[in-house]
Protein backbone atom coordinates (compact mmCIF):
# COMPACT_ATOMS: atom_id res chain seq x y z
CA UNK A 1 0.00 0.00 0.00
CA UNK A 2 1.31 3.79 -0.58
CA UNK A 3 0.51 7.20 -0.35
CA UNK A 4 2.20 9.87 -1.90
CA UNK A 5 4.31 7.90 -3.46
CA UNK A 6 5.56 6.51 -0.51
CA UNK A 7 5.05 3.22 1.24
CA UNK A 8 3.16 3.20 4.07
CA UNK A 9 4.78 1.42 7.21
CA UNK A 10 2.86 -0.60 9.74
CA UNK A 11 2.47 1.90 12.27
CA UNK A 12 1.54 4.65 9.98
CA UNK A 13 -1.32 2.03 8.93
CA UNK A 14 -2.12 1.93 12.90
CA UNK A 15 -2.30 5.40 13.42
CA UNK A 16 -4.45 6.24 10.71
CA UNK A 17 -7.05 3.21 11.90
CA UNK A 18 -7.00 4.23 15.34
CA UNK A 19 -7.51 7.65 14.30
CA UNK A 20 -10.54 6.79 11.77
CA UNK A 21 -11.85 4.72 14.45
CA UNK A 22 -11.72 7.40 17.02
CA UNK A 23 -13.54 9.79 14.63
CA UNK A 24 -16.32 7.55 14.51
CA UNK A 25 -16.71 7.15 18.21
CA UNK A 26 -16.32 10.88 18.72
CA UNK A 27 -19.48 11.68 15.71
CA UNK A 28 -21.07 8.40 17.62
CA UNK A 29 -20.98 9.57 21.22
CA UNK A 30 -21.87 13.21 19.78
CA UNK A 31 -24.78 12.28 18.52
CA UNK A 32 -25.96 9.26 21.08
CA UNK A 33 -24.88 12.00 23.92
CA UNK A 34 -22.36 9.54 25.95
CA UNK A 35 -19.59 10.66 27.72
CA UNK A 36 -20.72 14.49 28.83
CA UNK A 37 -19.10 14.46 31.85
CA UNK A 38 -15.55 13.86 29.77
CA UNK A 39 -16.39 15.55 27.30
CA UNK A 40 -17.49 19.02 29.42
CA UNK A 41 -14.74 18.95 31.76
CA UNK A 42 -12.29 18.73 28.72
CA UNK A 43 -14.30 21.85 26.89
CA UNK A 44 -13.83 24.16 29.52
CA UNK A 45 -10.25 23.51 29.09
CA UNK A 46 -10.40 24.14 25.52
CA UNK A 47 -12.12 27.06 26.24
CA UNK A 48 -9.49 28.94 28.16
CA UNK A 49 -6.90 28.09 25.01
CA UNK A 50 -5.70 30.18 22.51
CA UNK A 51 -5.75 27.53 20.22
CA UNK A 52 -9.54 27.09 19.88
CA UNK A 53 -11.24 28.50 16.78
CA UNK A 54 -14.92 29.05 17.03
CA UNK A 55 -16.26 28.67 13.70
CA UNK A 56 -20.01 29.67 14.55
CA UNK A 57 -21.38 29.09 18.59
CA UNK A 58 -21.47 25.41 18.61
CA UNK A 59 -18.90 24.36 16.22
CA UNK A 60 -15.12 24.52 17.61
CA UNK A 61 -12.08 23.30 16.40
CA UNK A 62 -8.69 22.96 17.81
CA UNK A 63 -5.63 24.82 15.56
CA UNK A 64 -3.11 22.66 16.62
CA UNK A 65 -4.47 19.36 15.58
CA UNK A 66 -7.55 20.05 13.42
CA UNK A 67 -10.17 18.54 15.16
CA UNK A 68 -13.99 19.18 16.06
CA UNK A 69 -13.60 19.25 19.43
CA UNK A 70 -17.29 18.77 20.12
CA UNK A 71 -16.20 15.18 19.21
CA UNK A 72 -13.00 14.42 20.00
CA UNK A 73 -13.50 15.89 23.51
CA UNK A 74 -15.97 12.56 23.63
CA UNK A 75 -12.99 9.86 23.10
CA UNK A 76 -11.03 8.80 25.71
CA UNK A 77 -8.48 7.62 23.81
CA UNK A 78 -8.02 11.07 22.42
CA UNK A 79 -5.32 13.66 24.16
CA UNK A 80 -4.54 17.43 23.64
CA UNK A 81 -1.86 17.95 21.54
CA UNK A 82 -0.52 20.57 24.20
CA UNK A 83 -0.97 17.89 26.96
CA UNK A 84 -3.36 20.37 28.47
CA UNK A 85 -5.99 17.65 29.31
CA UNK A 86 -3.10 15.57 31.32
CA UNK A 87 -4.49 16.90 34.31
CA UNK A 88 -7.89 16.01 34.25
CA UNK A 89 -7.22 12.33 34.17
CA UNK A 90 -6.17 12.59 38.02
CA UNK A 91 -9.02 14.26 39.26
CA UNK A 92 -12.48 12.43 39.49
S1 LIG B 1 -7.21 20.31 22.31
FE1 LIG B 1 -5.61 21.26 23.62
S2 LIG B 1 -4.51 22.68 22.26
FE2 LIG B 1 -6.45 22.16 21.27
S3 LIG B 1 -7.89 23.80 21.88
FE3 LIG B 1 -8.13 22.11 23.34
S4 LIG B 1 -6.73 22.60 25.04
FE4 LIG B 1 -6.11 23.85 23.30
Amino acid sequence: MSCCGKKATGNVIKRATRKTKNIATGFYNLLTDKERYLSDRRILVCLKCDEIYHYSKAIIFCRVCKCFLLAKTKVEDETCPKGKWERLNNVK
